[in-house]
């Protein structure tokens, strides 16, 4: 599957730049040219990183940040900088930045630090919350319970990271194979079979109406996808 980037910056030139490179590095490659398509960008096509300009026509790059923080979206963000610009540095990085470059950079730093960030978020699992709440249903990753109006069931370690990757890939059609290697890894080998049996428990105890489910909805011939917020 390949990493998508969404790279929110109005100087066409350093775009281009980016743009091949990254192509080159095998990722997808998405962009804005504005701070408010940016933030829209962020929220709608989900990337798996973003590099985020603080100079910004309409909305700039530190409120931008501060935008996605508010709305729970926990999607690497690496700031460009200008030089002198020292102090955003710093606030960006307090309002929940995950790193930063000063221009003129090096591509060949840069092309290291979103390895290495892609690398944790995967392992991070997205940074999905300790307590998730989907309208009247609310997960809880710590005690490994799923409540909905006052009715309480638990919930398996592996239902966990099922539900885990879904709210991290919310919206998304998530591949049985991907489900495997994410969740069983390569050493195990269950069958797709097995797969389906999880989700049928998982449904009862996450849906109102499991033979009718509203969240966790099966894509015929694919998989799954999870719809949430
Ligand atoms: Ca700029």
């Amino acid at each position: 599957m390949k990493k998508k980037i969404l790279i929110i910056e109005d100087e066409q030139d350093l775009v281009k730049g980016l743009r091949l490179n990254f192509i080159d590095e095998g990722y997808e490659v998405i962009w804005a040219d504005d701070g408010s398509k940016g933030l829209l960008k962020a929220q709608e096509e989900i990337p798996d990183l973003i590099i985020l300009d603080i100079m910004l026509p309409k909305m700039d790059g530190l409120e931008v940040c501060r935008e996605l923080r508010k709305k729970n979206i926990s999607t690497p963000i690496i700031m460009l900088t200008a030089k002198g610009e020292e102090v955003d540095k710093v606030v960006g990085l307090e309002i929940g930045a995950d790193d930063y470059m000063t221009k003129p950079f090096s591509i060949r730093e840069l092309l290291a630090r979103i390895k290495a960030h892609l690398r944790r978020e995967t392992r991070e699992n997205k940074r999905v919350p300790d307590i998730y709440r989907l309208e009247d249903l609310e997960i809880d990753f710590t005690f490994f319970k799923i409540r909905r109006r006052g009715k309480e069931s638990d919930l398996t370690s592996l239902e966990a990271e099922i539900l885990k990757y879904f709210i991290a890939h919310k919206g998304e059609v998530v591949k049985r194979d991907v489900l495997l290697d994410k969740i069983w890894g390569y050493e195990k080998f269950p069958t797709t079979r097995t797969i389906d049996n999880h989700i049928l428990k998982l449904r009862k105890k996450v849906e109102e109406d499991p033979s009718r489910p509203k969240y966790i909805l099966s894509v015929y011939g694919e998989g799954y996808r999870f719809l949430g917020k």
